[in-house]
């Protein structure tokens, strides 16, 4: 049967656009459809605009620090609304780079929401297309728990079009999004309470690297309420102020809730149960390596399948799913060694094993630390401290996780990450000379392994 397209793909973020592009460019004829906008979470409410208004928050550390530096500077001010749109603007331009980019690929867009119909058809609102093979990447979208009042909470999603900036904001969550924002509305001159569940923020990261991040956001000045269950949230006729409950009795008045609680794979109204696409236990499209659904001629890549929710991760598979299908080049992503960075204020970034992963998964380690003062601060009074730590197997002296938490923290990494993925010894860290005086020098100059506990056995053995 003669179908419209060869590759047809719901949901043009990250990982639909860069599929379609490749195939496209493989010589295959490629439709995608959108119901939002043309470039997905990343470009439109997830990295850029978050990595752009934490640039603007920092301004705020810079002023204060040029003083000691010997700038005079009448106080600043601030306004939310010409960050705000100069955000906004500049969302849109990548919104149209990304539709001229499927246009000179030679990819038909269709706007509108897609719902499978059967294996091979795809209905666009009123539009019927016919497909050989179909890729799903719709992407994930945020959770906001069950709790009374929570129409008066937003995500991060609204966090961008705030027509104000409030004076008390209160982040609920303590993963990447709740600590990013936490520190962009301080450093813009908010009052911020950061609610937590946990004793600490960012579960999963090493720990060391957790504690290093949670003291310096409460050095900042964000509020740290930890341990912390929200029960209810009470509007003041509807709006502002709110009061907020907490599980244990407590109460306080904030201006703004946002909720940072986890996403959730889009996986509703695309017609997945109608053509037999199955879920995985935790509601993500199940797929093998290949990125293969349950249904042989579909394929799914990115947040809606829940492995490593990352653009650059659902970008690689994307690219692997085109190369493979339409390229007659067969490879699988990987998603060992994945490098990864959290934008709070300073940044955490890090690839490979956290030093609990590696006792896990290997024998005897050699852990390398160092904590200091940052050289610029030194002169300003700052008390910001950056933290970096590096992982070595014992037995073959390989370089298994590299840490850091301070300034420029995730440009330092993903340099360190080609280096830990070709699988690089300590001895060839020793052996590499450094920049001076730079903070990333560090890591080519730890020479004395922090006193090991007894060795420990293999979890396995
Ligand atoms: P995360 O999964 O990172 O964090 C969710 C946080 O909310 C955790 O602290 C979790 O606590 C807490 N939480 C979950 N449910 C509740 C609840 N019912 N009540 C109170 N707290 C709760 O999710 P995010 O929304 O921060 O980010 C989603 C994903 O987006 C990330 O996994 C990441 O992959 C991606 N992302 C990446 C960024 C980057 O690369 N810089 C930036 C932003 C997002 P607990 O730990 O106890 O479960």
């Amino acid at each position: 049967m003669a179908y419209d397209y060869d590759l047809f793909v719901i949901g043009a973020g990250s990982g639909g656009v860069r599929a379609s592009r490749i195939a496209a460019g493989h010589g295959a004829r490629v439709g995608i459809c959108e119901d939002f906008r043309v470039g997905g979470t990343c470009v439109i409410r997830g990295c850029v605009p978050k990595k752009l208004l934490v640039y603007g928050s920092k301004f705020a550390h810079e002023f204060e620090d040029a003083a000691a530096y010997g700038w005079t500077l009448a106080p600043p001010t601030h306004s939310w609304a010409t960050l705000r749109d100069n955000v906004a603007k500049e969302v849109d331009r990548l919104n149209g780079v990304y539709i001229r980019l499927l246009e000179g690929a030679g990819v038909k867009l269709h706007m509108g929401r897609g719902r499978l119909m059967d294996r091979h058809t795809i209905a666009i609102g009123e539009e019927t297309v016919t497909a050989e093979k179909i890729l799903i990447a719709t992407g994930g979208a945020p959770v906001v728990p069950e709790i009374r009042g929570r129409e008066f909470a937003i995500t991060s999603n609204e966090a961008f079009h705030l027509p104000e900036l409030p004076k008390r904001i209160t982040v609920v969550g303590g993963g990447y999004i709740a600590v990013e924002f936490a520190g962009i509305f301080n450093g813009l001159g908010a009052h911020v309470d950061l609610v937590l569940r946990r004793d600490r923020v960012l579960r999963g990261f090493d720990e060391e690297c957790r504690t290093a991040v949670h003291e310096s956001l409460k050095e900042s000045g964000i509020k740290m309420r930890t341990e912390m269950q929200i029960d209810c949230i009470e509007a003041t006729n509807g709006k502002a102020p709110f009061t907020v409950h907490t599980q244990l009795g407590g109460m306080f008045e904030t201006d703004l809730v946002m909720y940072a609680t986890g996403r959730a794979p889009n996986t509703s109204g695309i017609g997945l149960e109608k053509v037999g696409v199955q879920l995985d236990k935790a509601g993500a499209i199940a797929v093998d390596e290949w990125s293969k659904t349950t249904v042989d001629n579909i394929w799914a890549v990115g947040d809606v399948t829940d492995r490593i929710n990352l653009t650059p991760v659902a970008l690689m598979e994307g690219h692997c799913f085109a190369d493979t299908e339409f390229g007659k080049k067969p490879r699988k992503a990987d998603h060992r060694d994945v490098p990864s960075a959290v934008f709070c204020q300073p940044e955490l970034a890090n690839v490979g094993l956290t030093e609990e992963e590696a006792r896990m998964r290997l024998g005897e380690l050699k852990v390398f630390t160092s904590a200091f003062r940052p050289m610029k601060y030194t002169v300003s009074s700052r008390q910001q401290r950056t933290f970096m730590k590096l992982i070595v197997d014992a037995a073959t002296d390989k370089v298994v996780g590299v840490h850091m938490v301070g300034d420029d923290a995730a440009e330092l990494i993903q340099g360190l990450a080609v280096a830990v993925k070709a699988g690089a010894t300590k001895a060839q860290f020793d052996a590499t000379v450094g920049i001076h005086p730079t903070a990333g020098e560090e890591f080519v100059t730890m020479r004395t392994a922090r006193v090991e506990p007894a060795p420990r056995q293999k979890a396995a053995e």
